[in-house]
């Protein structure tokens, strides 16, 4: 019978940085975004970042 071979284990946690928003560290296995500058973000926190921007920009409208 052959060796039995090592398999690399698919799912790697690796530390990828804190995140932009919460700035807990997070990890590659988790949902996450990288922007230009080279920072990251969870998705979460990016999409709440854009509804508060939203939010924001509607509120600043109405003011107008
Ligand atoms: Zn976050």
């Amino acid at each position: 019978m052959a060796k039995k071979t090592w398999k690399k284990p698919v799912n790697i946690v690796m530390d990828i940085g804190p995140c932009k928003y919460c700035k807990k560290d997070m990890v590659n296995t988790e949902s996450f975004v990288a922007f230009y500058d080279k920072s990251k973000a969870h998705y979460e926190c990016m999409k709440a970042e854009d509804a508060k921007q939203q939010q924001a920009n509607n509120n600043h409208s109405q003011d107008i």
